[in-house]
């Protein structure tokens, strides 16, 4: 669908078409004329899918209507899981807002910057705030926030915030909100208890299921490579100097061994950093510009990497270390693929970690064919498996298995 097809303002679709966005995503065909109808929604949406603009866009349209007088009152609230998240989606206000007649003041509020700095822009006045629920509770425990005028509470990546111990954040945020707003959530996937959050906050709310996995799935081409543990960062190696992938994202398990793969890899000449939640809000924000603009090839990351980061030309995604669950699976390599381009995303398959792969397989419903690579196949088998690893979490030996061990110890 076209943009000039939806009914938002002149001034709005100027700025659509300057910013060079033709046509519509899925999500965004959907989601802006019922919120431009002031519809509460519950939206399935994955990262990568065009959903920032999806509500940007409307909320600016329904604002820009608004008489204001005085100093700005907070009119928008948008509570998202991560920094990185959250700075993306002021900076998408701030930019669609341009040419819009009234000047829109918008405030990130993020842990890891000064929080005294925060709460004096908050108090001289801003239409929009955005903000991960941890830094705003502090805010309001401070009372140092006034959200009574509110007509807009977005949820962008629920799911995610969820894992982060969220309701009882949640109530403290709804009790300093009007009752009467609007709302909008989004989520990647809903477990039951995300279901029962998204009806608890919104009210009558239309669902907007967008088939978005089908398409993020089919322009990437997921790949799984077996290979033994200890080889994997050979392979690597390998797999990057025989590609012409351009920025290469890595999900390490943990923060040390992000850190420590990427100085091997600068060591043998690549340009690698490591990304994680340890860094100061500083040293991240200079990371990922970096990578943006290819002043880094190779990004070794946690999965703090793994929702929301805008950075579209992404080539490859690595899963280097499995990720722990099936969403974060989806998201990981949703980070390549973006806005319509095509992608590749790769796990390493080892000994340890086929059981886990095959299980987040199922669950999101795909088969892929197991590669090996000339000079790094696979060695070992099942035995040295159960030799020399501990089982797998949550996987208990069948009777059968007993059974078998039994039958080898007696041979
Ligand atoms: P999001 O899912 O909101 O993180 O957006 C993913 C990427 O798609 C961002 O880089 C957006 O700038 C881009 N994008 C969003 N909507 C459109 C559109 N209609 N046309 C082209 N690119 C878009």
């Amino acid at each position: 669908m076209l943009f000039n097809e939806l009914k938002l303002s002149n001034a709005l679709l100027s700025t659509i078409s300057k910013y060079g966005y033709k046509e519509t995503t899925k999500i965004q065909e959907k989601v802006i004329p019922l919120v431009l109808e002031k519809k509460d929604l519950i939206a399935r949406a994955q990262t990568g899918s065009g959903k920032t603009a999806s509500f940007v866009l409307p909320i600016l349209n329904l604002w820009g209507k608004q008489k204001v007088e005085g100093k700005a009152k907070v009119k928008v609230l948008v509570l998202t899981p991560t920094r990185e998240l959250t700075l993306q989606v002021a900076k998408t206000f701030e930019v669609f807002a341009k040419q819009i007649s009234k000047k829109l003041k918008v405030v990130s509020l993020i842990g890891g910057d000064n929080l005294g700095n925060q709460m004096l822009q908050v108090q001289k006045g801003c239409d929009v705030v955005v903000a991960t629920p941890g830094r705003l509770i502090d805010i309001i425990n401070k009372k140092q926030i006034d959200l009574k005028s509110l007509d807009f509470f977005v949820l962008d990546e629920a799911d995610k915030m969820l894992d982060l111990g969220f309701e009882e954040e949640l109530q403290v945020i709804l009790d300093a909100i009007p009752k009467k707003r609007q709302n909008l959530f989004f989520s990647a996937t809903y477990p039951n208890k995300m279901s029962t959050i998204a009806l608890k906050i919104t009210n009558n709310p239309l669902e907007v299921f967008i088939e978005d996995e089908e398409q993020i799935v089919e322009n990437i081409n997921q790949r799984a490579i077996r290979v033994n543990l200890e080889n994997r960062s050979a392979l690597l190696k390998d797999l990057i100097k025989n590609s012409k992938w351009d920025k290469i994202l890595v999900f390490m398990a943990t923060k040390r061994s992000s850190d420590n793969i990427a100085a091997k890899f600068r060591k043998h000449g690549f340009n690698a950093e490591s990304f994680h939640g340890n860094l100061d809000q500083d040293e991240r924000k200079f990371t990922i510009e970096d990578f943006k603009n290819k002043e880094i090839d190779i990004l070794f990351s946690t999965d703090i990497a793994a929702r929301g980061l805008d950075i579209d030309d992404i080539s490859c995604v690595i899963n280097y270390d499995l990720p722990r669950s099936t969403n974060d699976y989806v998201h990981r390599i949703g980070r390549t693929a973006r806005a319509g381009k095509r992608g590749t995303a790769i796990s390493f398959l080892t000994h340890e970690n086929l059981e886990h792969f095959k299980l987040i397989e199922k669950k999101c419903n795909i088969k892929l064919t197991y590669e090996e690579i000339e000079g790094f196949e696979l060695i070992g088998d099942e035995l040295k498996k159960e030799k020399g690893q501990a089982a797998i979490k949550g996987k208990r030996k069948s009777k059968k298995d007993k059974l078998r061990e039994k039958n080898l110890k007696t041979k």
